[in-house]
């Protein structure tokens, strides 16, 4: 039995799908910028989840959007559009900064082996969508017009709060007085927001010309192909006191019941302790890692040693030893390969009980790994290879891939120095590389360069 945490009940639950086929919606990102590695994070999270669910034998319709309008610069309603900010310093339309984005996107979900959602859907193509939600909403009596925009009324909505336990009598007392004295609660949330005329983006509507807010996008795009009640929703740590508890009151005020049963949220990555911000010139991309020698798998490898719901930190140290570690379990796998040593069933079965346990308990993966590990230990036999290939259908790592150097004749010190030179070398910095190289030589061993990696022999 699979049992996840589920945020709302803040316990873990066993898993009982609503139908045959699994729903999920998963928050997507806002195109307006290339995806940074703490928002691959939260997709290899999400990823995870979807390879759980796969390996139990269930069938997945997953739904995940695009945000290309509505995101404002703070996740309530003020500022501006962040699509159209971009589209100002960079110069270029808002549906160029979209395509471009959105494909990098996808290229590196590919790169890092995240499988792709069933359905990827464009907060653009499902405006009406979101227009007839809100009229919904406006003649249930939950939304009301003011001069900017139609607001949700959350006095009609007491349980607001739910999701993140937030007590908003006690929030509001110490709120910054709200700029939009028209509202009738200060928590009160814009579901369309008339647009001023120098606004980019925005679309015929009952209420004039105007854009969607962001949380009624997740609502009326899950309720469109998942229906009024689905299985699981995920998104980032971030998305549970504004997004979610919107998203919630949104979409329980239109239905009248429960529409979401599991809700699942990532926890952050940092870099360095500390927050991944532009000034601090720290949000790297997948690409940016790639350029520095690092690979895509080698990130994945990294981010799934720690579990989801446990903040992550990125350190060009970690990445390190996670590349070596990777590394490792490339040559460790390819030792099976043609390993003809008979493991008995018995222990075969023993190791994918526990994997099975591992993962079905909160997707622990990194207890997971710990399984593929002790079973690496086993003496060389094909069917660890396979035991392995196996898991690898939830862990995503492409561990049928031939090591770059084969088994190498040095010590493991010797081995750590020349990975650590091959990084330098991918990240052309070649005074640490000819450093290396001596210290290599110093324990004397000759490391030679080949496309992609290197040999080591023993000094003559
Ligand atoms: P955005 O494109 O800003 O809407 O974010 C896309 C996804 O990345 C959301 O699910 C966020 O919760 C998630 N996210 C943003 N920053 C981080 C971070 N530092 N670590 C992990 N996830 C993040
Ligand atoms: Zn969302």
């Amino acid at each position: 039995m699979i049992r996840f945490y589920n945020t709302l009940s803040r316990k873990k639950e066993d898993f009982v799908p609503i139908g045959k086929i699994v729903t999920m919606y998963s928050c997507g990102p806002t195109v307006y910028n290339y995806a940074h590695i703490g928002n691959m994070r939260a997709y290899i999270f999400m990823d995870s989840v979807r390879r759980v669910l796969k390996y139990n034998g269930y069938k997945l319709k997953g739904v995940m959007n695009i945000t290309d309008v509505g995101h404002l610069l703070s996740d309530g309603d003020d500022g501006e559009d962040k699509m159209e900010k971009a589209s100002r310093e960079q110069q270029r339309s808002v549906y160029e900064i979209a395509e471009t984005y959105t494909k990098a996107f996808l290229t590196d979900l590919e790169k890092l082996n995240i499988g792709k959602p069933e359905i990827i859907a464009k907060a653009t193509d499902h405006i009406d969508d979101m227009i007839d939600y809100v009229k919904k909403l406006v003649e249930l009596g939950y939304g009301y017009e003011i001069s900017d925009g139609i607001y949700f009324d959350i006095s009609k909505f007491p349980t607001y709060g739910k999701l993140s336990g937030l007590d908003l009598n006690n929030q509001i007392a110490g709120a910054r007085v709200d700029v939009n004295g028209e509202k009738r609660h200060p928590a009160d949330f814009a579901l369309w927001k008339k647009a001023p005329k120098e606004h980019i983006m925005q679309w015929r509507s009952p209420w004039g010309m105007g854009y969607p807010g962001w949380h009624i996008e997740c609502s009326a795009m899950s309720k469109k192909y998942l229906g009024d009640r689905f299985d699981i929703h995920t998104g980032g740590v971030d998305h549970i006191p504004v997004h979610h508890e919107n998203e919630i009151a949104q979409s329980e005020a239109l239905e009248g019941h429960q529409t979401v049963n599991y809700w699942m949220h990532g926890e952050f990555m940092q870099v360095d302790g500390g927050k991944m911000s532009k000034s601090l010139g720290n949000t790297y991309t997948v690409s940016d890692l790639e350029n520095k020698g690092y690979s895509p798998m080698e990130f994945r490898y990294f981010c799934l040693n720690t579990h989801y719901r446990k903040t992550l930190n990125f350190t060009f140290a970690a990445m390190d030893s996670a590349k070596i570690s990777y590394s490792r379990l490339l040559s460790a796998i390819d030792q099976h390969k043609n390993g003809n040593a008979d493991t008995d069933s018995a222990s075969i079965e023993k190791y994918r009980n526990e994997f099975l346990e591992a993962i079905d308990d909160d997707v622990n993966i990194p207890l997971a790994l710990g399984v593929m590990w002790s079973a690496l230990k086993e003496a060389p036999s094909r069917r660890i290879y396979d035991l392995v290939q196996d898991f690898d259908r939830v862990l995503g790592l492409r561990l049928n891939t031939v090591p770059t150097q084969q088994k190498i004749d040095a010590p493991q010190e010797v081995i750590d120095l020349a990975e650590k030179r091959l990084s330098a070398r991918k990240n052309k910095d070649w005074a640490t590389s000819d450093e290396l190289r001596d210290q290599i030589a110093a324990l004397g061993y000759i490391v030679a360069d080949k496309k992609d990696g290197y040999d080591i022999k023993k000094k003559p």
